[in-house]
């Protein structure tokens, strides 16, 4: 999509570039023309400050590293987009609507302001289910937790918590001053529809995640958008695993789990040689306790051009590693094709028969499995 010139200029007229830089640093005015920092741009840190803003330029320079731009420049790098996902999350920021975009203000204000209640929704559902694991009653969550082998800090820095009746999160979400409705449209809660047998409508809404492990599915630009919930143990008619369905804020094949701490980690280092692709947050949280943290997983086996896209703006190599059974292995033949036509490099890693990546790091002393993975990473 082209843009004219019109309408970039109203962009960033309502995008100050002091205003969209401060989200990430904290801005010094120094002199009559320039506001300092100390450099929040990817791969360069530094104890004294060399990156500037010109107020009245509307431009950033940074002196150490010698990055500069404008303000699309620079929330192309902070957020790793492209340069139409930037003018997106820009317009989005400014309550602008896109040139093709025929809505006026007030319904993109209104959609805005719902899509943060429900953003606000997810994010306290996902504090509640932390908030779960202290209690008592979460005994049996800690003991799987750990027989997993995941430690204290993997639990924290992948929000895990858990979902131990069917109606407390109803309750605490009311409480909040939620309504039924955004519980549903947001997915975490579902209804049962009934009636007695006098036809009086007794139908319910329920945690959508009851019974399970839970994890955050988290975008990048860190908002809370869905959760996938895993059994502790099988039960009859209970699926192992569950995600939220599908919602306006929870698109499976747009969505890549781990996306958020990835882009955190491509921050911290300026750049990453490789992906690792896997198929599940389980696989996922494992490699990354284990010191694999380039690792994001595809919601699902099928992967999609978008998926092989996102990829591409983190890295030009990826990794496939699905799990060693058939299902996986077919889906490793179409991600193949994926990620090539989208340009990537791709290398596999053939997992074991009928073990997936977590099985592997499980039943492998770490330091063999590192070895593996160099050998398989340098065929
Ligand atoms: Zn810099």
């Amino acid at each position: 999509m082209a843009f004219d010139e019109k309408f970039i200029d109203e962009l960033k007229q309502k995008n100050n570039i002091v205003d969209v830089v401060s989200k990430y640093c904290v801005l010094k005015r120094r002199g009559s023309v320039n506001h300092w920092a100390c450099c929040p741009l990817p791969g360069h840190s530094e104890k004294t400050p060399s990156f500037t803003v010109n107020e009245a330029g509307q431009f950033f320079k940074c002196f150490g590293c010698g990055k500069g731009g404008d303000v699309i420049t620079f929330v192309m790098i902070m957020e790793n987009l492209d340069y139409l996902g930037a003018i997106r999350l820009l317009a989005e920021w400014a309550g602008l609507a896109l040139p093709d975009d025929d809505r006026d203000y007030k319904e993109i204000a209104k959609e805005r302001s719902d899509r943060d209640k429900l953003l606000s929704l997810l994010k306290e559902t996902a504090l509640f289910y932390v908030r779960n694991l202290k209690r008592n009653e979460a005994a049996p969550f800690i003991d799987y937790l750990q027989k997993r082998g995941f430690d204290t800090k993997t639990v924290t820095t992948f929000g895990m918590g858990a979902s131990i009746d069917r109606f407390e999160l109803v309750n605490h979400l009311s409480a909040k001053g939620y309504t039924y409705e955004e519980m549903l449209k947001c997915g975490v809660c579902k209804k049962k529809e009934r009636t007695d047998e006098n036809g009086k409508d007794t139908s319910y809404i329920y945690d959508d995640q009851w019974g399970r492990l839970v994890v955050p599915i988290i975008n990048n630009l860190g908002n809370v958008i869905a959760f996938g919930g895993r059994v502790l143990e099988a039960k009859p008619n209970f699926a192992k695993y569950k995600n939220t369905q599908e919602t306006s804020l929870f698109v499976k094949n747009r969505t890549l789990y781990n996306l958020n701490n990835l882009k955190k980690l491509k921050q911290a280092q300026g750049s990453l040689s490789e992906i690792i692709m896997v198929e599940g947050y389980m696989d996922t949280i494992s490699l990354y306790q284990a010191g694999f943290k380039n690792v994001v997983a595809s919601m699902g086996t099928s992967l999609t051009v978008e998926q092989a896209r996102m990829v591409k703006r983190y890295a030009d190599t990826v990794i496939v590693s699905y799990d060693g059974d058939g299902a996986g292995q077919s889906a490793t033949i179409r991600g193949l094709e994926i990620f090539q036509k989208e340009g990537l490099n791709v290398k596999v890693v053939t997992l074991p028969e009928g073990l997936d990546p977590d099985d592997v790091i499980k039943n492998t002393a770490q330091t063999l499995i590192k070895n593996f993975w160099t050998a398989q990473c340098h065929s």
